[in-house]
């Protein structure tokens, strides 16, 4: 896919400037729990209050059915107002005649953000004429929303129709640049770690990666599907029993290429799925029936440190076991640390990788951190992202 223009490629001085941003962040009422996402947005929005343009935010929020004030915008806007210093304005509405007024009201260097665009479910079906709509309340539009990047709605699609100037605003910049070079160009060895509950949902990014990567290491409940594959004893272990034969492809498909793909050689194992279960270590592959693997064990945290301390690029995506239960923790939060340590370039997706290295305490010591789990796994399985392709060329 061509390069795409950013912020430092379009002029906005006093111009209208609508930015797609994420900030579906979790709430509890009208208390925002994590604002993460509001704070990955302030690098463009100060960039655009110093380049003096009229900035226009949307967002969605959750999965409102219809207008629902439990999931407006407003309280947004409040913390916002409190991170950039100056008041925020809110509308509440996303389109219409009271929008457009408060819009042309609008001088250089304010900000308003607009109600919830899902509350309009045009927004999701990429309706032309509401993303027209959207788009003439504009000259020049920005997509920050690399979390909704990978969905093409009319807030991340279907109104780069009918805007002529689309930017990349500078997390997107971000996320591409060390996403696209870890996947087209890392610096070598590069490997790759998967976990998480289900093979199915990681297919797509093994079979891309295995082309490109020096080693894959594979943890989490999808382990025991590649192991069931190999004829090893799981017990009551997680296990997708339609995908074993495509775990034994992948397996045949490495072997043919050279490709090192290393599985648990041990596994801290448990009764039930439970957090205060009785649990012992065994090796991989011996568990026993009325058990199930639960977190790598201490062998596999020692030879999957050996692997990444030769690193140069690690990405990584799903946890290694079931980490919300401290006593299944230990393996990812110990690979989480590793990954820390190392000199590699280390990026790290999907919501619960983030919150683990956040409970390891290293997040600070990740090269980076994506804020979107979808987008990043799709854009690890090489398919383009229609939010970013509908952005406009560099020339
Ligand atoms: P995913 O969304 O596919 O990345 O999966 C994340 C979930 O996988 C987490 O909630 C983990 O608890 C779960 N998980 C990881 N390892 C295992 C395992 N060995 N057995 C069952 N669930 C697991």
């Amino acid at each position: 896919m061509a390069a795409k223009i950013g912020l430092n490629d379009i002029d906005v001085k006093g111009k209208r400037v609508l930015v797609r941003v994420d900030f579906n962040v979790p709430m509890e009422g009208k208390q925002i729990t994590d604002d993460t996402r509001i704070q990955a947005a302030l690098p463009t929005i100060h960039a655009l209050i110093r380049k003096s343009a009229k900035i226009i935010l949307v967002t969605h929020l959750g999965r409102p059915k219809g207008f629902d004030p439990e999931q407006s915008t407003e309280p947004i806007a409040v913390a916002l107002s409190k991170l950039l210093g100056q008041r925020v304005k809110h509308t509440v509405d996303v389109i219409g005649p009271e929008v457009e007024a408060v819009v042309s009201e609008l001088q250089e260097g304010d900000v308003l953000l607009l109600e919830n665009v899902r509350f309009y479910d045009e927004e999701t079906k990429n309706d032309a004429a509401f993303a027209e709509k959207l788009a003439s309340l504009a000259d020049v539009y920005v997509n920050d929303a690399f979390g909704a990047a990978h969905r093409a709605h009319a807030s991340t699609e279907g109104i780069t129709h009918h805007i002529k100037t689309c930017a990349a605003g500078l997390l997107m910049e971000r996320e591409i640049t060390y996403l696209s070079k870890a996947v087209h160009n890392p610096a070598r060895p590069f490997i790759a770690i998967l976990g998480g509950a289900k093979v199915s949902d990681k297919i797509g990014v093994i079979e891309n990666l295995l082309d490109k990567v020096d080693a894959l290491l594979i943890g989490g409940g999808m382990t025991y599907t590649f192991l069931k594959a190999m004829g090893k004893q799981i017990g009551n272990s997680i296990v997708e029993l339609d995908k074993v034969s495509l775990a034994n492809d992948i397996l045949k498909k490495a072997q043919a290429r050279n490709l090192a793909i290393h599985l648990p050689s041990d596994d801290v194992i448990g009764k039930e799925f439970k957090p205060d279960t009785e649990s012992k270590v065994v090796a991989s592959g011996e568990i026993p029936e009325g058990w199930q693997g639960l977190d790598i064990g201490p062998e596999t945290v020692k030879a999957f440190s050996e692997v990444i301390s030769t690193a140069k690029t690690v990405v990584w995506n799903g946890p290694l076991g079931v980490y919300e239960f401290e006593k299944f923790a230990q393996g990812t939060i110990n690979i989480a640390k590793k990954i820390a340590e190392s000199e590699a370039i280390s990026i790290i997706g999907g919501g619960d990788c983030v919150a683990a290295v956040q409970k390891a305490g290293v997040a600070d010591r990740i090269t980076h951190i994506s804020t979107g789990g979808g987008a990043s796994l799709e854009f690890l399985e090489g398919r383009t992202l229609p939010g970013l392709a509908a952005l406009t060329d560099k020339i």
